[in-house]
């Protein structure tokens, strides 16, 4: 299915809508039916801050995240104008590689306007944005410190509501007696720790299965001030691991100046927990810029963890009874590994396929197995990603895992000089390429040809390159090949990299 037609309205007329949980997938899902429905209800254990607040339901939230291009070609669908709400609020357009210096598994890519880009933002942010944009539509209520329980069956396998309770203070245990919400059309956005499969089960279906794929990897994030004076000709840093290895650095730039870095650990035991092990796991990544530059920089706040994450999807669309005008959507359907930052793309796509299908179908009866059939071939490209990633780094590959790894190998190799290859690397980090595209002529001549000249023996940066004198002061820089993973680096301990001429104020990423 296209979702490139543009949102699809209707004047309503269709009943009142519920949509449990007020994330992203939530947010986006109340959007698509506010085109359709009369009412549309939103529903949040949390409060519902005004502007960027924190909050527990949203953990996540204090980790680096953007928006990839799809993602922001379909919010726009969604919210028209709502990247440059984003963009005036602070969140900063990075186009990769331009903006961005790359470290791909053969070595550091070129820069190039390959026509991707990120838009990146701290979360709150992201959502604060549609938060506000809902708010200002008539047909949406937002219903804080409310916990949806259960489903309410209705006659002939329907869904006709949601069993809540709200937060009381003065009540046994904090909330107060649980109430129905009557609905024509309920939708399950309550993120990874969903409970669909249990309230299906207490309505007597069958639970879904469950496909776990990928390893389960840590993260942790901490925010920086840029040093005084930071001058560097990139916006944001990629260091990916290398073939067979799982450590990987990024620096996103955020609202206010800032940046967001997270890195990612193989093992929840190595995963630093405060500033001096987040800088030491900084400095075992395969290059040293990472942590030279964070150095140098100021820690906002502590340092924050998240473990478990991996790929896992539930298979509602094989579930061969399921109650009509139910659906659940987002993080919920499928949590999708995070290093490669698809978990927005994805509830976006959700909410694009409920617009597109309702205003399609003309009423919300009769349409679950269409939708949960569209939201499964929507999931696809980026599930196909995961397991294709955890083969390449399985112990004992099997004859085709060892020919698509020496494959991948080649195009990253070739990806240091060559502009098709290094595309192709990108989109298939951020898993947007689908499995026949790693046969693309670009790829595929890269991979036969190998690299077209010497890789670059630094990052491509004026300011942080081989020649620049921040580099100058460093060690040389370790071999572009592969090293064995988890194998210590040298560790950069020469002066303060960063050179302080002075950066106007708001001007940081200029050089
Ligand atoms: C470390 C990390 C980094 C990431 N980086 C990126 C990135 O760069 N780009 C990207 O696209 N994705 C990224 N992701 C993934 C992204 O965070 C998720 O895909 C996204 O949060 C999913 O949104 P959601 O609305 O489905 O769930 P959530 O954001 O988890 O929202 C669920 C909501 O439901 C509420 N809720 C739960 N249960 C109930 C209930 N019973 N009743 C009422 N309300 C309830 C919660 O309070 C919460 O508000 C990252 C994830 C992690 C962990």
């Amino acid at each position: 299915m296209s979702l490139d037609a543009g949102v699809v309205g209707t004047d309503g007329g269709h009943g009142h809508a519920v949509v449990i949980g007020s994330g992203f997938a939530g947010l986006t899902a109340a959007r698509a039916l506010a085109h359709f429905m009369d009412r549309v209800t939103v529903i949040e254990r949390d409060w519902v801050p005004r502007g960027p607040g924190r909050r527990p339901g949203v953990p996540q939230a204090r980790h680096t995240h953007s928006l990839t291009a799809a993602a922001q070609h379909g919010l726009e669908q969604l919210f028209p104008g709502v990247a440059g709400d984003l963009a005036g609020a602070g969140a900063v357009r990075v186009r990769m590689p331009q903006d961005m210096l790359v470290l791909g598994p053969g070595g550091w890519l070129p820069r190039f306007d390959s026509g991707l880009s990120l838009l990146s933002a701290g979360r709150d942010l992201i959502d604060s944005a549609l938060r506000e944009r809902l708010r200002a539509d008539p047909k949406v209520a937002f219903l804080p410190g409310h916990e949806a329980l259960a489903l309410e069956p209705g006659r002939h396998d329907t869904v006709t509501g949601v069993q809540v309770r709200a937060r009381d203070r003065g009540a046994p245990g904090g909330w107060s007696e649980r109430r129905l919400i009557p609905a024509e059309f309920v939708v399950d956005a309550t993120g990874r720790g969903s409970r669909a499969p249990q309230w299906l089960a207490e309505l007597g279906y069958d639970m879904p299965a469950e496909t776990v794929a990928g390893p389960r990897d840590s993260f942790a994030t901490a925010v920086f001030a840029p040093p005084v004076g930071h001058v560097a000709d990139w916006k944001a840093l990629l260091l990916m691991p290398d073939p067979g290895g799982r450590a990987r650095g990024l620096l996103h730039p955020v609202e206010g100046g800032r940046w967001s870095v997270t890195l990612r650990t193989a093992d929840p035991e190595q995963r630093p927990t405060d500033h001096a092990q987040f800088l030491q796991a900084a400095a075992d990544l395969r290059h040293p810029l990472l942590h030279d530059v964070i150095e140098a920089a100021t820690a906002l706040g502590p340092v924050y963890g998240c473990d478990r994450t991996g790929n896992r999807r539930r298979h509602y669309e094989r579930l061969r009874r399921w109650p009509d005008q139910f659906v659940v959507v987002g993080d919920a359907l499928a949590d999708l590994d995070p290093a490669h930052g698809q978990g927005l793309t994805f509830a976006v796509e959700c909410a694009l396929v409920l617009d597109r299908l309702l205003a399609g179908h003309g009423t919300t009866v009769g349409l679950g197995y269409r939708l949960r059939r569209a939201l499964a071939h929507q999931l696809a490209p980026a599930w196909q990603a995961g397991p294709r990633r955890r083969a390449a780094r399985d112990p004992r590959p099997g004859l085709r895992t060892r020919l698509a790894g020496r494959y991948t190998a080649r195009v990253a190799a070739a990806a240091t000089t060559d502009r098709a290859a290094a595309t192709w690397l990108l989109e298939r980090d951020q898993a947007l390429t689908p499995r026949a595209a790693a046969l693309r002529p670009g790829a595929l001549r890269a991979a036969l040809t190998g690299p077209r000249a010497t890789a670059p023996a630094g990052p491509p940066s004026t300011t942080h390159g081989p020649t620049a004198p921040y580099r100058r002061r460093l060690a040389p820089d370790p071999p572009a090949t592969a090293t064995a993973p988890g194998a210590a680096r040298t560790r950069h301990t020469g002066p303060p990299p960063h050179h302080p001429t002075a950066a106007p104020a708001g001007d940081r990423h200029r050089p």
